[in-house]
């Protein structure tokens, strides 16, 4: 746990010289903990170095972590595939949904999002490959589904999140990354309001910060590896 002071300097000063090769400020980019089977003790003693925003895959886990950690003040950013039966839990507990990718979350989320919370603010996950077992909608699908999401009230768009092909000799995530940004100008063209392009994480954060990425999610690199055992 004492590297995790090092840890975050890293991966800020990482940030900060991605953010200044790319004309950037880097204020423009939001670094997102992504805490998933991390210990509450972690991510308490990483929001004391001043670390306020916590990215989380599994609803169950997260709750129990959302609720021990209620005096410190996070903001909670769900980041992994959203079943049905879980988007109410989900709808009152995080400030974030990340992973939206079909009109019935959408739905579901804004009616359930309690009266008296603001807005849920959403992105929308997008397979920019296309790769057949993975979450996210087809790129040419994503403008329609924003949308939506722009007029549902217990929701507020917010903009995109991908998770790209793994990077190797053949496939450049930078590639993956460039067109999102293209699809992400499409939607302001358009009129909606998004701000987050939500792309990058450990080994990837300088690429994604090229190509116009604002939030870089990194577990890793922050937190460790992380333990074997989940859930
Ligand atoms: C786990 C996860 C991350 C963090 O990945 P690292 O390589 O550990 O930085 C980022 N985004 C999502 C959606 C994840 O599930």
């Amino acid at each position: 746990m004492n590297n995790l002071k090092e840890n975050l300097n890293n991966v800020r000063s990482r940030v900060d010289l991605a953010c200044r090769t790319a004309g950037r400020a880097p204020s423009d980019v939001t670094i997102l903990a992504v805490s998933k089977r991390h210990s509450v003790e972690k991510i308490e003693a990483l929001s004391e170095l001043g670390q306020r925003s916590f990215g989380e895959n599994y609803v169950q886990e997260a709750l129990a972590k959302i609720g021990q950690l209620r005096e410190f003040d996070l903001e909670w950013h769900f980041i992994g595939p959203l079943q049905s039966n879980k988007t109410r839990e989900a709808a009152g507990h995080f400030q974030w949904v990340q992973s939206v990718d079909r009109e019935k979350i959408l739905r579901r989320l804004s009616a359930q999002r309690p009266e008296g919370l603001p807005p849920l603010n959403v992105c929308i996950q997008v397979n920019i490959d296309r790769e057949p077992q993975k979450s996210g909608i087809m790129p040419e699908h994503a403008a329609d589904l924003a949308r939506l999401c722009d007029s549902l009230s217990g929701l507020r768009l917010r903009g995109l999140m991908c998770i790209p092909r793994v990077g190797t000799e053949e496939h450049d995530p930078g590639d993956s990354y460039a067109r999102m940004r293209v699809l992400f100008r499409e939607l302001r063209a358009d009129g909606l309001a998004v701000d987050t392009l939500s792309m990058g994480m450990s080994a990837d954060l300088e690429a994604a910060i090229h190509h116009g990425s604002t939030m870089v999610r990194i577990g890793t690199d922050l937190l460790g590896p992380r333990p074997a055992t989940g859930e």
